[in-house]
């Protein structure tokens, strides 16, 4: 069921002859309740081209990103909307340094006369983001920290009465698998999100516990199936990488940054007359010390290093009501991708198609549809295309902490990370769904369609914390990722998640990430009529969405 737009323009307009404005409170006007058209055929030619050899994989710091970006703010313009950045400019600078750490260190542990020494890339992988050519750590006091969790809300603290200034954190990949006690085979839904991770699980989060207890070391421990991956992808992460510049350099953060092997771990541990399996399993208790091991940790770690300054691209929509247009509706989509690297079947340029090539086509093709309507939404509308995504979500990162627009004016994020383009499905995948009320709009309008909700099917691999909607979660505010299916209209059962499958097996993050012949935007076209009623909906909401109790996010 597929209605135009018209229909919604022949609403605003006898909304503005019957008066909604002026003096008339704005709340009261009418909703439109038909979904405009927004063409796929456009959002693939942007797609064709973003992904063309010519933009080079869209690396940042490239030429590829000065084309990219040049892109976008063109077709922003082109599109109808206003500069997104209050100083009269399409672009927010993203100042960020890139390392590349020389792959000959050595990492050593001592105990008692004995040495273990640990080959760089084979036993363990390490870098800085501190922006400095040479770091080192020396006889530092190593302590295993179990999961290196503190959640009050789950009376959990893994640093009890411990000082790691100076020290080495050693610290598990994963938020503790806490058993259920009334049914010990499974995990306890009300501990860390039982089968879901939780933030606490992530990577990203042990290094910024390091950080805030003042570690010289952060070495996690790789596991594969808490991690999500295999070592060879830790082994991977030796490339030049992309970091934010804070203002002190990155000089508060852990000298050392890196990953072990499990084997290495397990040895470790024996230097230190314990066993690891034993240390492991007492700290899924709560009542967990950290450990320290009596071995000393030394490294040393020289970068190459350059500063660049990335670009996000903002272009608005302004608000109709003079009250509410200083209130932000906030579509994000990443616009960067892995630019020129290791050849794969002889194609070395990263294309990111529909990685997330899509997501931008699709961004200026919303913004077009609401710089049409005769009557702006009454709140403003952001259109956000943010770099360095796929290096941590460096772009969304900076923008939550250094907002164009108040975040506490910010009502709420509508995120796009690669858009279907296999048709029309039948239902649509919300990613932590039921952490906010932009999950009841989704659900809502997706019934609209005809369409019904599917959580994650996949909480464990804890897809809410790897977008850019993220960033903005953390700050408060309340942010969607969703979008796509499984099941396909036409398609027997079964045909959506081999697509899928075949995707991330074969073309996800390679260079075969290309345009297809095969592709039928359709799909496309569904999840933009969705993600642009949304935006639409919360632009004219009564009142400001918020988080659910018990998601673990607040305002
Ligand atoms: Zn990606």
């Amino acid at each position: 069921m597929k209605r135009t737009f018209a229909l919604a323009v022949v609403v605003a307009v006898a909304c503005a002859a019957a008066a909604c404005g002026g003096a008339a409170p704005a709340s009261k006007a009418p909703e439109p309740t038909a979904y405009p058209a927004i063409d796929g055929k456009a959002v693939l030619e942007h797609t064709k081209i973003l992904s063309s050899d010519e933009f080079e994989g869209r690396a940042p710091g490239t030429h590829g990103e000065d084309l990219t970006v040049a892109y976008i703010t063109d077709h922003f313009k082109k599109a109808g909307l206003k500069p997104g950045n209050p100083d009269g400019t399409y672009i927010q600078k993203v100042p960020m340094v890139g390392i590349i750490t020389d792959q000959k260190a050595v990492l050593s542990f001592r105990r008692a006369g004995k040495e273990q020494k640990l080959a760089w890339r084979d036993d363990f992988v390490a870098w800085t983001k501190r922006v400095a050519d040479a770091v080192s750590v020396a006889k530092s006091d190593v302590v295993f920290v179990g999961y290196g969790v503190q959640a009050p809300e789950f009376n959990w603290d893994d640093y009890k009465g411990i000082d790691l200034k100076g020290k080495t954190m050693v610290v598990l990949i994963g938020d503790p698998p806490v058993a259920d006690p009334s049914n010990p085979s499974e995990l306890d839904p009300k501990t860390f999100g039982g089968k879901a991770m939780t933030y606490y699980g992530r990577w990203t989060y042990k290094y910024e516990m390091g950080q805030k207890m003042g570690a010289a070391a952060v070495l996690i421990v790789h596991e594969t199936e808490p991690a999500g991956y295999p070592f060879a992808v830790v082994q991977g992460k030796t490339a030049e990488q992309f970091s934010l510049v804070a203002p002190d350099k990155n000089m508060s953060r852990a000298a050392v940054e890196g990953w072990i092997s499990l084997d290495q771990a397990k040895k470790l541990f024996a230097l230190a007359g314990k066993d690891f399996d034993a240390a492991k399993k007492a700290a899924l208790d709560p009542t967990f010390k950290p450990v320290p091991l009596g071995a000393t940790a030394t490294v040393a770690l020289r970068n190459t290093i350059r500063t660049i300054d990335s670009q996000n691209v903002a272009g608005k929509i302004e608000g109709s009501d003079p009250a509410l247009k200083n209130e932000y509706v906030i579509y994000t989509a990443h616009w960067d991708h892995f630019g020129i690297g290791v050849p794969v079947n002889g194609d070395t340029v990263y294309h990111g198609a529909v990685d997330n090539a899509t997501g931008i086509g699709g961004m200026i093709e919303i913004g077009r549809t609401f710089a049409k309507m005769p009557t702006s939404p009454k709140r403003s509308v952001l259109l956000l295309a943010v770099t360095g995504e796929e290096q941590g979500l460096l772009g969304s990162g900076y923008y939550a902490e250094n907002p164009l627009y108040p975040l506490d004016k910010t009502v709420g994020v509508v995120n796009m990370d690669a858009l279907n383009v296999y048709g029309k499905t039948k239902d649509i995948t919300i990613t932590g769904y039921g952490n906010s009320d932009l999950d009841d709009y989704a659900a809502a309008i997706a019934a609209e369609q005809g369409r019904v909700v599917r959580p994650d099917p996949e909480p464990e691999k804890g897809g809410f914390f790897r977008s850019d909607h993220f960033p903005f979660a953390r700050k408060g505010v309340p942010a969607l990722a969703s979008g796509g299916g499984i099941d396909y209209v036409g398609k027997p059962a079964g045909w959506g998640k081999q697509k899928s499958d075949d995707f991330t097996a074969n073309h996800y993050h390679k260079p075969s990430d290309v345009v297809r012949a095969d592709w039928d935007m359709s799909g496309a076209e569904q999840d933009l009529q969705y993600y642009w009623m949304l935006g639409y909906r919360l632009a004219q909401a009564d009142k400001l969405p918020g988080w659910k109790a018990g998601s673990g996010f607040k305002r």
